[in-house]
């Protein structure tokens, strides 16, 4: 039955690594067992020096106007050619600081298989991209192989979450927990913005080659992001996912209901959302259980508040304070790039949506002694052992169940609870584009968590946006 449920979201989920096989015929290899997706230091080409150079490269917030400025598919090849040197104009210096960051931790941390693991990932994905940031893109058959090797990102770093998390686990004794969860926010707030760049391209890749053979092209769509998703619609699909992980896992599917404004649509990325949708539903779902309360409705309430004129340097401040995010955040950093001309939103005004979704639970609330931990990795309140089991089941896993296919976000979603990353991983992707999550306990009673969503300009000024057709 889970893996019913399983299955048929993998197959809801368009952006899965596997569909992305080489579009070289010649040079088409198989895609290794999940479990070989980490490459050997060896097979890492980039010098220590191009590494240093390229780390010391300024960097910015990537911003959903950024990822919607080629146009909506179809696109001509000139749209296909500026997003891969859009793309790789970003990526170089992104992996490179990772590869720095990741070298700045102790030498006994970044000695962990698991850890090293990652690390080699970075070099690995960095190697692959030297062939072609050297010089700009410039014909199609080229952009082919940086596709490919865009889809060989995605699937070389699709399963960080849980190595990372088995990594420091085993590690604890050797760095202090302030640093880990410094480490691991940063570490994971930048992998959001290195994978979205590289899905962004594979989808309007795949969305003009699907259009250049047959199908109409999708109105509402932009390589990842939907122009008018709709948050109640992302609420059923979740719900009936975790309802199937809690009937595995309990027994029971306790029932939701959703209650506002049921018609909101935004413009925004319905993985991200999902990925933070779920999470929060798990939490909800097995706090309402395990308190002996299943006959009590989970309630979502969804508000959306009238478009917000909100200048873009407002935005892209929100979206960078305080999170200590890795890029240059310097004040003339943010008025240069506010100031781009080819930003096709405007430069420095757009009305920008905001949804906010209320998850309202009567599971118990959050015990006092335990709510400052909540935002730190790893923190779990689930029995121990079975914490202990979902970090080696989530490592393990993806071929047994078929999860490799399951998200491109995070590979596996299927435990109710055990990693302690769902609360500190959401807020990251909320916050990624200037949203939030708040989580609000009554102890003794029940918790309500508010997860607000900024969309990019209204939804009518993006219906109206170009295609990559248009000169
Ligand atoms: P995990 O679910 O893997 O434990 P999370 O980061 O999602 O990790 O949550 C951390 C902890 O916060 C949970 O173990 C639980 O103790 C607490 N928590 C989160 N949401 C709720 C909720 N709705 N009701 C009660 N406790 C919650
Ligand atoms: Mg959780």
């Amino acid at each position: 039955m889970l893996k019913t449920a399983l299955r048929q979201r993998a197959v809801r989920l368009s952006f899965s690594p596997r569909r992305w096989a080489s579009t070289e015929g010649a040079e088409q290899q198989p895609f290794p067992p999940d479990n070989e997706w980490s490459h050997p230091p060896s097979k890492a080409t980039i010098s220590d020096e191009e590494i240093y150079r390229l780390a010391a490269k300024p960097r910015r917030p990537l911003t959903l106007a950024d990822l919607v400025k080629h146009g909506k598919p179809p696109l001509r090849d000139a749209a296909l050619l500026s997003s891969a040197n859009f793309t790789l104009s970003l990526l170089p210096a992104r992996l490179a600081h990772r590869i720095q960051a990741l070298r700045n931790l102790p030498f006994i941390v970044v000695s962990n298989p698991n850890v090293s693991k990652i690390y080699n990932n970075y070099l690995h994905s960095l190697s692959t991209l030297e062939p072609f940031y050297k010089k700009p893109i410039e014909t199609i058959e080229d952009e082919r192989k940086f596709t490919d090797a865009m889809a060989d990102l995605v699937r070389t770093h699709s399963n960080t979450i849980p190595t990372l998390a088995q990594g420091f686990l085993q590690c604890r004794k050797y760095i202090e927990p302030a640093e880990v969860t410094r480490f691991l926010d940063q570490h994971l707030r930048a992998r959001i913005g290195t994978r979205l760049l590289a899905e962004q391209h594979l989808a309007l890749h795949m969305a003009s080659t699907a259009d250049a053979i047959k199908e109409k092209p999708d109105p509402t769509h932009v390589g990842v992001i939907d122009l008018a998703v709709k948050p109640a619609d992302i609420v059923r699909r979740c719900e009936g996912f975790v309802a199937e992980v809690c009937e595995y896992k309990y027994g029971v599917r306790p029932s939701l209901v959703i209650q506002g404004d049921q018609a909101a649509e935004f413009a925004h990325i319905p993985m991200h959302l999902e990925y933070i949708i779920t999470e929060l539903l798990k939490n909800a779902f097995r706090a309402t259980i395990e308190s002996g309360n299943e006959k009590e409705a989970i309630e979502i309430t969804i508000a959306s508040a009238p478009d917000v004129a909100i200048t873009k340097l407002e935005s892209l401040k929100k979206m960078s304070v305080s999170k200590e995010n890795s890029y240059d955040f310097s004040q003339e950093g943010l008025e240069e790039y506010c100031s781009d001309a080819d930003d096709p939103m405007g430069p420095l005004h757009s009305a920008v949506p905001c949804i906010t979704l209320r998850i309202r639970d009567r599971g118990g609330g959050i015990p006092p002694e335990a709510l400052p931990n909540i935002w730190s990795y790893s923190f779990t309140t689930f029995n121990n052992e079975e914490a202990a089991a979902a970090t080696s089941d989530s490592l393990g896993s993806e071929d047994d169940a078929g999860l490799g296919v399951l998200s491109s976000t995070e590979a596996d979603q299927s435990s109710i609870a055990g990693l302690g990353y769902g609360l500190p991983l959401s807020r990251a992707y909320a916050e990624y584009f200037g949203g939030g999550i708040a989580v609000q306990s009554m102890y003794g009673w029940g918790t309500d968590v508010y997860l607000t969503l900024q969309g990019i300009a209204s939804t009518k000024e993006l219906k109206e946006a170009p295609t990559g057709l248009e000169e």
